[in-house]
């Protein structure tokens, strides 16, 4: 039997996991988070005190970090070093400091091994920056998400907000995410690029329900 890989990528705040945790649900396959996976790295960096920007440093921390990922009742937890990380990698600082690290390809190269492995032998959708560019090039359906960065810290904040974190504010949000695109875009290590391949989907002004639409049309054309 020959499995297929959904791959979703875009900028922070695009409607990527919602999407992709969406269609996971209609089509009964596994979603994964690749940020998550970059965030468990940035926390275990603070968690050390160690500077995200240092390559000697995170290379050194890198020999000695495990990352689990499960899931129960449809919802994907994170382990860093054994411990359910799934609600400290959302607080604000954590954003950053997984895009710093990110960016070295040690790193990367750890997370884009981990993710194939989790997806081994089962139909998946992943999210991320480079899903359809590197983690799966040949995957069979490639979306890339685009909306406005207003819109985008627009939606990250209300997340925020939900999850009981009232210190920030909509400049610190945007800032955090103009940041991040400026880096997830311009790092020489898999930058976030749309492939040729990859259908875009702009988000600003659409709903949830029309963005899983448009993905579950693609698939089942080929069904
Ligand atoms: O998607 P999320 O905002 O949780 O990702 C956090 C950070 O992890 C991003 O800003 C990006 O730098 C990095 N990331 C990545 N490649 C992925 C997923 C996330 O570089 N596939």
């Amino acid at each position: 039997m020959e499995y297929y890989q959904i791959a979703i990528d875009g900028p922070s705040g695009s409607g990527k996991s919602t999407l992709a945790k969406g269609v996971a649900g209609k089509l009964g396959i596994l979603y994964l988070d690749t940020g998550a996976m970059y965030r468990a790295c940035g926390l275990k960096a603070l968690k050390l005190g160690i500077s995200t920007k240092d390559q000697a440093a995170v290379e050194e921390m890198m020999k000695d970090i495990r990352i689990d990922i499960t899931h129960e009742d449809g919802s994907q937890h994170v382990w860093l070093d054994g411990e359910d990380v799934s609600e400290a990698i959302r607080m604000p600082g954590v954003s950053v400091a997984a895009s710093d690290v990110s960016a070295i390809p040690c790193v990367r190269e750890a997370m884009v091994d981990l993710q194939r492995k989790i997806s081994e032998g089962k139909n998946v959708i992943l999210d991320g920056r480079d899903i359809g560019s590197k983690v799966f090039p040949n995957a069979k359906y490639k979306f890339f998400l685009i909306a406005d960065a207003e819109e985008r810290a627009k939606r990250r904040l209300a997340e925020l907000k939900e999850k009981g974190v009232t210190d920030q504010t909509f400049e610190d949000v945007l800032r955090d995410i103009k940041y991040r695109d400026h880096q997830d875009t311009t790092r020489a290590s898999s930058p976030l690029v749309k492939v040729e391949d990859a259908v875009e989907i702009d988000t600003t002004h659409i709903s949830i329900e029309e963005m899983i639409d448009i993905v579950l049309d693609r698939v089942a054309k080929d069904q």
